[in-house]
């Protein structure tokens, strides 16, 4: 599993729209190209617009409405991470704020069985190399090792690396002021002339190759830290990008990226040097969509266009991302999959394909998408025993900080092409055809109210059925209404 931090959907040389875009221009990563030309390509695929609920998905296999870790995560006992307590109208839920734990009683988190935890039961090696982001500080969660991960490389409670230099320890240097986000081990690259994407990926080749001389088959989670920010400059990349005439900060940026893909090729080269290509599945996702509303060159909340805003957002540049799967054998060389799926369906996917499905013992809101890989897309794109577009849902009843279009409080569903999305503040609705409006420019909620209740109803049952957070509204004290709670028709 190769997941990479804040990449936005059209970061990327591959196209995921149905034209190629001047961002896809724009970035160079050849060998995510590679892996689309050997597999299938998701042009409809969907994180949490923030890192923590989008990791916690993934491992649990549950929607944040459910396992409640909706924000980002850092702080131990507090869930004022971004001053959520000095919002002016709304009193924020105490969300599990302090993460994914396997040990019961620790308080404000989702206690769940870990996905590493299944795969290390069916006989894998769990190889966690990368950013973590799953717990608070001082919890056992913010320990890869705690949550079933044999190997642990450069994870803990941050979710960003003070510096991504090794000539500057990864921020080690500065022990006072950035100590929770000082990268922990690595401690022999210290000191040298590399960027951490590569000082991750050499570990991670060498974590594969100990599993395989030991003859073990392995689960590699190869999370990078990039492209989250701090933006730095990787040497090896930048200088075209600044040739080309992108300002520095653009250029550290797409620097980055092309640090990243460049990792996902040597990971793929030593795999194929081991022999194991035919036999090894590699899934490629992103957490969230691209930032754009600080830190970067340009104008802020355009760096994802044609979608809207980007990180923290409920539009499209916030939750939409770049997704890839190359399976040897099962996907169809350069196949493009348009069915909508969202990152909870990777822990069923990733059991299935492992064998280990038998081993997860409750039930989950993500669902398998080898049906879509192997070309049999009649089963996973429709709810369960009907006819109907299976609904998508996102809830983010919380403040992540940076303000923008479609970033704040709200809760969203997405049902075939229609898109519904709640806004907890003033509870006003927008409704989006996405066939139509990808870049979400024309609201349809006053025109088609039918269509605007019938969605809100069904967001609705779905937050109460999952026993959901809302915020509160602090003059009156209220809970804010669930969706299609106060809606007049
Ligand atoms: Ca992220």
């Amino acid at each position: 599993m190769f997941l990479v931090d804040d990449l936005g959907w059209q970061d990327t040389s591959v196209p995921f729209s149905s034209e190629e875009t001047p961002l896809n221009r724009r970035y160079r990563t050849p060998n995510m190209k590679r892996m689309a030309a050997d597999g299938m390509r998701f042009t409809q695929a969907y994180a949490c617009c923030v890192c923590t609920p989008t990791r916690v998905s993934l491992m649990t296999g549950l929607n944040a409405a459910r396992h409640r870790v909706t924000n980002w995560t850092l702080r131990n006992g507090t869930h004022s991470v971004n001053d959520e307590g000095k919002h002016p109208m709304l009193e924020f839920p105490q969300w599990n704020f302090n993460g994914l734990t396997q040990t019961p009683g620790e308080k404000y988190t989702v206690y769940a069985t870990a996905l590493p935890e299944l795969l290390h039961q069916a006989g894998y090696r769990t190889i966690h190399v990368g950013k973590a982001h799953f717990g608070a500080l001082d919890t056992s969660g913010a320990d890869p090792l705690n949550l079933g991960f044999d190997i642990n490389i450069a994870g803990h409670a941050a979710g960003a690396p003070a510096s991504y230099l090794g000539t500057e320890a990864f921020g080690n240097l500065h022990k006072s002021k950035k100590k929770p986000w000082a990268v922990p081990g690595l401690e022999k690259y210290h000191g040298q002339e590399i960027f951490l994407t590569e000082a991750l990926t050499r570990e991670a080749n060498l974590a594969v190759d100990q599993a395989v001389e030991a003859r073990q088959p392995f689960f590699l989670y190869m999370a990078h830290y990039a492209v989250h920010t701090p933006l730095n400059t990787d040497a090896r990349f930048i200088q075209p990008y600044l040739d080309a005439g992108l300002d520095r900060r653009e250029a550290m940026y797409a620097a980055m990226i092309e640090g990243v893909d460049q990792s996902l090729g040597d990971i793929m080269k030593n795999v194929e040097r081991h022999g194991l290509t035919s036999n090894t599945v590699i899934l490629f996702m992103s957490d969230n969509g691209g930032l754009s509303a600080v830190a970067r060159g340009g104008e802020p909340h355009t760096h994802n266009r044609p979608l809207a805003s980007g990180k923290g957002s409920a539009y499209e540049g916030g939750i939409r991302v770049p997704m890839l799967v190359k399976w040897p054998g099962v996907t169809a060389p350069a196949s493009t999959c348009d069915t909508p799926v969202i990152i909870e369906d990777f822990f069923a996917t990733i059991l299935e394909i492992a064998g280990a499905a038998g081993l997860a013992s409750r039930d989950v809101d993500g669902k398998s998408f080898v049906p879509l890989l192997t070309g049999n897309n009649k089963v996973a794109d429709k709810e369960e025993g009907s006819s109907e577009d299976r609904p998508l849902f996102w809830h983010y009843p919380n403040w992540w900080g940076p303000n923008g279009p479609g970033i704040g409080p709200s809760s969203t569903i997405r049902k075939g092409d229609w898109k519904l999305i709640y806004f907890h503040l003033d509870q006003h609705y927008e409704l989006y055809n996405l066939a139509e409006d990808l870049s979400e420019k024309n609201n349809q909620a006053q025109e088609r109210p039918t269509l605007t209740n019938e969605l809100a109803n069904v967001l609705g049952d779905y937050l109460r059925d999952v026993q959901a957070q809302m915020p509160s509204i602090k003059a009156t004290g209220k809970q804010v209404p669930w969706p299609g709670e106060d809606y007049l028709e």
